[in-house]
């Protein structure tokens, strides 16, 4: 037993020097870290093997999932996020260099005037204090009421957790609803949490690439022929960080169809829900029973800074599994931001939000159209997801298809990015999420006169060429 067991870690060993190497191959090469229809083949490879020598195949690639996961944090280190732009944006200005912030997704807005009165009335008041890990009672029970009305169901105030930011209640349902080598499906271009979160679990992603042509829709034959004994989530974002779509009503039906007949948690993170421009549902509409939805406060009520979001589920065991994390970590979010988000939930901000955001989005869409960007109107959201106009984008986004991958060609979103930040403007680079080189991310979140300002230094590196 012995003898075997240091077999196959010294066959680890050897697997991750192999990794490692590939690694630095495709850096120099300028390949994306995960190749779905690489994963596939030696997934058939591991499930053939099964069948040949009696092993049971759903564990073997449990396995096989741990080891790929391992293969891609020790391939992830040279990537450029938006956040490390931002870093770099940050110091810049540190340095006294002017940057137009066109990169973070954050409202330049203040956060609505009920917050001001309601920080000196939590004082006055005494919600200062430790209080329950779940949420302020008052708070979730706001929260109900509102989602009741506005998707014509009937939680209480059990089916919620308030949570630091929506971030950590992404983390939170990944994290604790899922087992290491189990699978979440997740479509991209996405905000790069869901993959990174998984990760940190041992949880595989396997990702699902949309495309432009295709409106960034997700593909329900792929997601359909993704599913195995493994698969245990499916991620949804709508309206979508990047590309702003909101997935199609038939799409998500769909998805949801799938989900349920496949027994699937569905976590679906609403949190631009208040940036919707067209027609949109709440997954809690369907009212499936293994789906948690993710909300904050941070885009609808520009309240980055005050960190408090929330996950909803029909499922009691699911909040309490959430909560149990939470309370070992964090005991319970801030008493007194609880209390100014009960005060601001209604808060008249939160339509004029949405009325600015648009706006700001539509000019920012004209100007882009008229300097040669190329995008999918967004939907929603407050960003334009772009590439090149008529640049040669070879071996970009064909989906699980792009095997052997190719270099990027083209539009190279990530050198332009970082030329740009040079000009004193930061965008994303595509790469930050998945496998979009050609792109880059432009926010809206800040005045149409600095985003015309942005726009036209952005116009005049475009025509420098790429
Ligand atoms: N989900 C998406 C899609 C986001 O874009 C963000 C932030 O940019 C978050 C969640 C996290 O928001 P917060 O933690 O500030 O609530």
């Amino acid at each position: 037993m012995d003898k075997t067991t240091l077999e196959i870690i010294r066959l680890l060993k050897k697997r991750m020097d192999i990794s490692s190497e590939i690694g630095r191959l495709k850096q120099d090469l300028k390949l994306s870290i995960t190749d779905e229809q690489r994963e596939s083949e030696i997934r058939k490879k591991v499930t053939d093997l099964c069948g040949e020598i009696g092993l049971e195949k759903r564990f073997a690639l449990r396995l096989l999932n741990l080891m790929l996961n391992e293969s891609v944090v020790a391939q992830s280190t040279h990537k450029q996020t938006h956040l490390s732009l931002f870093v770099k944006a940050k110091d810049l200005e540190r340095q006294g260099k002017k940057i137009i912030h066109m990169e973070v997704g954050e409202p330049d807005f203040y956060p609505p005037p009920e917050v001001k009165t309601a920080l000196t009335e939590a004082y006055d008041n005494g919600f200062t204090k430790y209080g329950n890990s779940r949420g302020l009672p008052e708070l979730r029970s706001a929260l109900a009421q509102k989602h009741n009305k506005d998707s014509a169901i009937n939680l209480c105030p059990e089916n919620f957790i308030v949570t630091t930011g929506g971030r950590y209640a992404v983390f939170l349902a990944i994290s604790t609803l899922l087992n290491q080598g189990e699978e979440i499906i997740v479509t991209e271009p996405a905000w790069p949490a869901y993959k990174d979160n998984a990760l940190h679990s041992g949880v595989k992603a396997r990702i699902l690439e949309t495309n432009i042509e295709e409106d960034w829709q997700p593909n329900i034959d792929k997601i359909k022929s993704s599913i195995n004994d493994n698969t245990k989530m499916i991620v949804l974002n709508s309206p979508n960080n990047p590309t702003g779509k909101i997935i199609s009503p038939t799409v998500q039906d769909e998805i949801m169809e799938v989900a349920m007949k496949n027994n699937l948690y569905v976590l679906s993170d609403e949190i631009y829900s208040n940036y919707a421009y067209s027609d949109w549902k709440s997954v809690l509409s369907y009212e499936y029973d293994k789906s948690i939805v993710t909300q904050s406060f941070s885009k609808s009520h520009a309240m980055t800074g005050f960190r408090i979001g929330y996950a909803i589920a029909y499922r009691q065991d699911i909040i309490e599994k959430m909560n149990k994390v939470q309370a070992l970590c964090i005991t319970s979010v801030s008493e007194p931001t609880q209390y100014v988000a009960l005060k601001s939930i209604n808060s008249e901000d939160v339509a004029k939000n949405r009325r600015i955001m648009k706006e700001r989005l539509d000019a920012l869409a004209k100007k882009a159209k008229g300097i040669g960007l190329e995008f999918a109107y967004p939907d929603g959201a407050m960003y334009l997801f772009a590439t090149k106009k008529g640049s040669d984008n070879k071996g970009n986004n064909e989906g699980m298809n792009s095997y052997p991958a190719t270099k990027k060609q083209g539009f190279d979103g990530t050198e332009f990015a970082n030329r740009l930040l040079e000009k004193g403007v930061a965008v994303a680079p595509g790469e930050a999420f998945g496998n979009y080189q050609n792109f880059i991310r432009i926010s809206a979140s800040q005045p149409l006169e600095k985003l015309d300002e942005g726009m036209s230094i952005i116009e005049e590196e475009i025509n420098k060429g790429v």
